[in-house]
């Protein structure tokens, strides 16, 4: 058999019949380097018509791994000049998006299996020397092809019926390690993570749902939350044909908060000081907040033998019998019947045997009547948003004190977030260079509409030196640079502004 050795190169390398490869080194140490470069002569990006070689620069870019190796491709782009004198493109060099987009330093392939990677919670640094590239790098693609497949991927929040609220601790940082909270946003009944957002409070969320359409937000049928008051709000503005719903767990957490807090306390006023590991009190702390039915016989015999030695005045016997029946209505099947039971524990917790730690359990359970009843009516838990905060909390720990929102967000989704993959193929850079905008190297970043922007004005003024206005654009105006009337001296008297003006001088 007769091995034709270029093509059995371009086998291997495999980038396709346009482009060219050039050379293979036998280096021993070190990525494997490749050199490619594109077969076709191109016509100018401007008029179409011929151009003129004008030299040529090497780019290099980390590859897929070949044969256990890291592969660096160095790929010669060549230069090319437009002879037309009246074309707006001079020069321009060769663009392959499907080698790699422009200024990329991972070929798209690379990038494509790097993001794959992080979406199965793989450590950055982990491909990163996989594929013999740099943190930055490789984290970099993964936030770019790993958002765009997310903004591509517009399916993954439809057909949401049920919405889960739950706050998750995203990291710490600054010098006093400062808590940053987020809010996980759950489809609760398909159990995908459907986005995050910075902070606990209700703005957060509230404007994540506002930004869904109309049709979308009508569907919502539940929202599933803790006791929070600010998700409260959220759904009460964002979502007000959503029945609301308390979520199991979180309630009798706060029955157990109660025991525990009643434990404490009462050990205080016995004991004169904190537990130690011989107070009674202290000893039965974990079998205190044993769920009842997983308590042994000699577990009984211990909480009652204990609790009569720390207990004098049996307020910790109330509280636990308290969290007990609380978990108890939550196994009733008949709704009515659960309801009633929860209301009236609620009364009895509100009255002057217990103490003050029951008490405001007994206020809290009145005050989420509705949304406990709920519960009772439609049995949707906001368990899949746990779980999802579980899995949210992996890549926290993967990525180790990871303090960037937009890197950790686009890492969590493609985690937990049931993206469909099939959308990587798409290329997250669009062409930024056009034909006749050629050599402009940072474009004017316009802000966003509908959102209102400061733009400070500066002029001079005959005899008293210059004159600053701060002017604060109209909701209407996408964009303020593009008003002629804007411009002081163009037919308009700045002094007309509204005096917005912080650093406006008297003139
Ligand atoms: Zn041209």
């Amino acid at each position: 058999m007769r091995l034709d050795a270029i093509r059995a190169l371009h086998a291997v390398v495999g980038l396709g019949a346009g482009v060219a490869v050039t050379e293979v080194s036998d280096r021993r140490d070190g990525p494997l380097p490749v050199g490619i470069e594109l077969v076709r002569r191109p016509c100018c990006e401007g008029c179409g018509g011929p151009v003129w070689a004008h030299g040529s620069a090497k780019v290099k870019l980390a590859d897929l791994p070949a044969f256990g190796r890291p592969v660096r491709l160095g790929w010669r782009k060549r230069r090319w000049l437009c002879p037309d004198g009246s074309c707006a493109v001079r020069t321009f060099t060769d663009q392959d998006p499907t080698v790699a987009p422009p200024r990329a330093r991972m070929t798209s392939r690379a990038a494509r299996h790097a993001t794959r990677r992080a979406g199965a919670g793989r450590a950055i640094s982990e491909i990163a020397a996989d594929l013999g590239a740099g943190w930055h790098t490789v984290m970099a693609a993964v936030h770019r092809w790993g958002a765009a497949l997310l903004d591509a991927d517009a399916g993954r929040v439809e057909g949401v019926t049920a919405l889960g609220l739950d706050g998750i601790l995203l990291f710490r940082r600054g010098r006093y390690r400062e808590k940053h909270w987020g809010t996980t946003i759950v489809d609760t009944r398909r159990g995908k993570l459907l986005d995050i957002v910075p902070g606990r409070s209700a703005q957060g969320a509230t404007r994540w749902i506002e930004a869904r359409s109309p049709r979308r937000r009508r569907r919502v049928r539940w929202g599933v939350m803790d006791l929070s008051g600010p998700y409260r709000k959220t759904f009460t503005d964002a979502l007000p044909r959503a029945r609301q719903i308390a979520d199991p767990f979180h309630v009798i957490k706060l029955a157990n908060a109660a025991v525990d807090d009643v434990r404490r306390r009462v050990q205080n006023e016995t004991t004169g000081g904190r537990g130690t590991k011989h107070d009674p009190l202290y000893r039965i702390r974990r079998l205190l907040l044993t769920a009842a039915e997983w308590v042994t016989d000699k577990g009984r015999h211990k909480l009652r033998g204990l609790l009569a030695a720390g207990d004098p005045r049996g307020e910790v016997r109330d509280a636990w019998h308290a969290k007990e029946t609380l978990r108890g209505v939550y196994r009733i099947p008949q709704h009515p019947l659960a309801v009633d039971t929860l209301d009236e524990l609620a009364r009895d917790l509100q009255d002057d045997t217990f103490s003050p730690e029951p008490d405001k359990l007994g206020r809290t359970l009145a005050a989420w009547r509705t949304q406990n009843a709920n519960w009772h009516r439609s049995r949707v838990t906001n368990g899949p948003t746990e779980a999802a905060n579980n899995l949210a909390k992996l890549i926290k720990r993967v990525s180790f004190g990871n303090a960037n929102f937009d890197h950790y967000r686009t890492r969590v989704l493609l985690y937990a977030g049931k993206p469909d993959w099939t959308c990587s193929t798409h290329s997250p850079h669009a062409k930024t260079r056009r034909a006749g905008l050629g050599r402009t190297k940072s474009r004017l970043r316009l802000p966003a509409p509908l959102r209102p922007v400061w733009v400070l004005l500066r002029h001079p003024v005959p005899g008293t030196g210059w004159r600053s206005i701060r002017w604060r654009t109209p909701r209407d105006v996408d964009d303020p640079l593009a008003r002629s009337d804007l411009h002081p001296g163009a037919g308009r008297d700045s002094r007309d502004f509204p005096a917005g003006g912080r650093g406006a001088q008297a003139p």
